[in-house]
């Protein structure tokens, strides 16, 4: 049982997973988080919580590890996919697919239920506090710090009934997918991109055209958003005495971006092991219940992207006619015999595209959401512009 206090940088999912974790241990713990809220970097957007990677609920994992589900979170069991042709699928399933959830500040979403019951159960959220070292060592929950994809999108309110879509297609999301979620009234429609991310207007402009076309939605009185996501395909998650969780870690779906369960459950076992002082208990975690499965993502990434449309046609194709496409997706995440083959091409062929100088090019004066996101790593790592020719930026981005 350890005395002393664990610090935790980031009062994100994993940070808070983590937080909740170490005082129901019977820990002492104190979160510091550089924004002013839990959930501000993101915008009120709709994101799924899938429950497709494991046979058991999504739910019951997370009350497993402690989480109260009392945020809201609607069931989706029905979607349609769009192929690279513009073809609509069907896809049904009897158990969810995934969780409906809120991000951002506003009551109800994900976000702030976490911050309610850590704080109900002894948890100390310090705000407004950028940390940029642990010298006595604790748990990096500060998200991402590398652009490897990036969510451009807007939140609307809409008359048009519940319904998920996604569109797998380069013209709408280079190597990506767009995606349009409508619940009670609120909608967030976005193109999720992993390359060409100066061009985000221009992809976001086809896919309000597209899924105004074709599911007859209207974009109105939107408000934009931007984000990004960070993937390794060989994430580190322990340096020292310092536990890394979540994004921070690059623990991430590195084939469509479904971080959440990452953030969550990492977050608990990097908790874990500081509360119970045995620091190498948490890479040990890593190796047996999240590796195989970040692996095999990476070797779908890779897949994916080398057979381009014909993979993604494929893929839509094959979901939407399983009888069960649940269980057709646990299979495609789960890591196979030939993923420890595949993987170190995989890999090497991340840290190609990782050296590769387009990767890091962030152009003076763009507006784009790529250079707005490398200008925020930038000043989160004490380097780069101040925090006034960041807001201009941003303030010029949500004006487009
Ligand atoms: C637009 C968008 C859509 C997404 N959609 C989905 C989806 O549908 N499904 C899904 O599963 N995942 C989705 N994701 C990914 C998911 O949101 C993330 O994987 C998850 O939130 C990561 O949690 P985290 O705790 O690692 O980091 P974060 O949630 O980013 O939390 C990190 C926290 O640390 C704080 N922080 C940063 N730097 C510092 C510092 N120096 N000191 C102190 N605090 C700091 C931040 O302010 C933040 O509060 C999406 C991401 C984006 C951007």
């Amino acid at each position: 049982m350890p005395t002393s206090m664990v610090t935790i940088a980031g009062a994100g999912l994993s940070g808070l997973a983590a937080a909740l974790t170490i005082v129901r241990r019977g820990g002492h713990v104190r979160v510091l988080e550089r924004r002013g809220d839990v959930g501000a970097r993101f915008h009120g957007d709709f994101q799924g919580l899938e429950n497709w990677s494991t046979g058991s609920d999504v739910l019951e994992e997370l009350r497993s590890i402690g989480i109260d589900v009392a945020f809201e979170h609607t069931p989706f069991r029905e979607c349609a996919f769009f192929d690279p042709d513009g073809r609509e699928y069907e896809c049904r399933s009897r158990e969810p697919l995934w969780y409906l959830v809120r991000r951002g500040t506003d009551a109800g979403s994900l976000d702030q239920a976490l911050k309610t019951q850590a704080l109900a159960e002894g948890v100390e959220i310090q705000f407004g506090q950028n940390v940029e070292r642990l010298p006595d060592g604790g748990i990096v929950a500060h998200g991402p710090r590398r652009v490897d994809a990036i969510a451009v999108g807007y939140v609307f309110p809409t008359d048009r009934r519940d319904g998920a879509f996604g569109a797998v297609s380069d013209d709408l999301a280079p190597a990506g997918y767009a995606y349009l979620l409508i619940c009670r009234g609120r909608a967030t429609l976005a193109t999720c991109m992993f390359a060409d991310f100066h061009n985000d207007k221009q992809y976001l402009a086809r896919t309000v055209e597209f899924f105004e076309r074709t599911v007859g939605v209207r974009v109105r009185d939107a408000t934009r958003f931007g984000g990004f996501g960070a993937m390794a395909a060989d994430p580190t998650v322990r340096r020292g005495r310092i536990l890394i969780a979540g994004e921070a870690a690059g623990l991430q779906d590195a084939l469509f971006g479904f971080g959440m369960r990452y953030a969550l459950m990492s977050g608990h076992l990097a908790g874990r092991a500081c509360a119970d002082g045995h620091l190498a208990a948490y890479e040990e975690a890593y190796r047996r219940r999240l590796r195989p499965w970040i692996r095999a993502a990476a070797v779908n990434r890779y897949a994916y992207g080398r057979f381009g449309d014909r993979g993604y046609r494929a893929l839509v194709r094959r979901v939407c006619r399983a009888s069960d496409p649940r269980a057709w997706l646990r299979r495609h995440y789960a890591p196979h015999w030939w993923t420890p083959l595949v993987y170190p091409i995989a890999r090497a062929h991340a840290a190609r595209l990782e050296a590769a100088p387009a990767f890091h090019e962030c152009r003076d004066d763009c507006d784009c959401t790529y250079c707005r996101c490398v200008r925020e790593i930038h000043s989160q790592e004490g380097r780069g512009p101040d925090a006034e020719a960041l807001r201009q930026i941003s303030e010029r981005q949500a004006a487009c």
